[in-house]
């Protein structure tokens, strides 16, 4: 068996383009211009690329983009109020501080501070907790990206075996939550599960988000399963040259999945198209007016 590619990047595109439409749709009949603040402390290479990305994908899309810079030693009080000052502007419908933030600043302290309307990245405990019980808050972009591709992949996922790999509040945690209300059989594993294997094995559909290269090996994906690959590892090669690999072995995994997404090019993506879908979402919410259906 040789595995179908889930093509996250036509995915993104795809959802972009749509997100394009309901910003033109809702200029024109409401006047109304969704606008996304991101917020980014110090100078980390990863998180410099990614705020770049998604001011990019923001201004194609129409939307309005705001960045807030701020040096590494900068205060908790003074971030706190940067953010406060975001709650308050009617031009701001989406606020992102982009993670992680340095080690003397309070993260969930942060997190909290954000009008949980404006919370586009779902990190809020007031949105974790409308995840759990079902209710209308934002969803995290990461895992949501996941489970649109999922759907769209396998229809229901209705009574199939899911594992989510990694317990993180960002990415394993609400990805288990979104499957469980999909009602898939749910088992999180994370560093202390035992006999990863077995339950790997046994699961239909295989979510890693851990951070460690090629965990999960390919002769462990049950044959025809689903796997969605979110890790993002930069290895090295033995002529000093890097590469991205994802959590899982994608070769030998391919042998036996039915569908797979590969690492670059299948989560990655889908993460800033749900950032914009999301956004959308919210200036709609927050100005009382339909989400455009395309
Ligand atoms: P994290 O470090 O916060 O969490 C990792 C989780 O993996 C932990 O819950 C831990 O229990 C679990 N874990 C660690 N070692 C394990 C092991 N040996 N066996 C089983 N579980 C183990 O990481 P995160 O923020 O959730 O990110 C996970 C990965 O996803 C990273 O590679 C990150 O770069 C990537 N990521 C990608 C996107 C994207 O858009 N594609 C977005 C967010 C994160």
């Amino acid at each position: 068996m040789s595995a179908d590619v889930i093509d996250g990047k036509a995915y993104a595109t795809d959802l972009k383009a749509d997100v394009a439409k309901q910003v033109t749709i809702l200029k024109e009949k409401y006047n109304l211009v969704p606008g996304l603040a991101v917020v980014l402390v110090g100078d980390d290479p990863a998180s410099q690329i990614y705020v770049r990305n998604k001011n990019k994908s923001t201004h194609k899309a129409g939307m309005n983009s705001y960045e807030y810079r701020m040096d590494s030693d900068v205060t908790e009080a003074e971030l706190l109020t940067v953010v406060k000052k975001l709650n308050l502007d009617p031009a701001v419908h989406g606020i992102l501080v982009q993670l992680p933030l340095p080690k003397h600043i309070n993260e969930a302290a942060i997190i909290d501070a954000i009008a949980p309307e404006k919370d586009v990245d779902g990190f809020h405990v007031i949105n974790s907790g409308l995840l759990a019980t079902g209710g209308r808050g934002m969803v995290p972009c990461t895992p949501l990206g996941c489970i649109m591709m999922l759907k769209d992949r396998l229809g229901s996922l209705s009574g199939l075996d899911a594992v989510v790999v990694g317990r993180s509040n960002i990415v394993g945690k609400p990805m288990a939550q979104l499957l469980l209300n999909e009602s898939c059989t749910v088992t999180i594993a994370h560093s202390r599960t035992r006999n990863l294997a077995e339950v790997v094995k046994r699961s239909d559909i295989v979510v890693a988000a851990v951070g460690v290269p090629e965990l999960v090996k390919g002769d462990w994906i049950k044959d025809g399963a689903t796997v969605i690959d979110v890790g993002i590892n930069r290895i090295e090669m033995a002529d000093g040259k890097t590469r991205l690999v994802g959590d899982v072995e994608y070769a030998a995994a391919a042998k036996h999945a039915a569908a797979i997404t590969p690492v670059p090019g299948g989560v990655g993506p889908m993460t800033i198209a749900v950032l914009l879908k999301n956004t959308i979402t919210a200036a709609c919410r927050i100005a009382g007016v339909d989400e455009p259906k395309i």
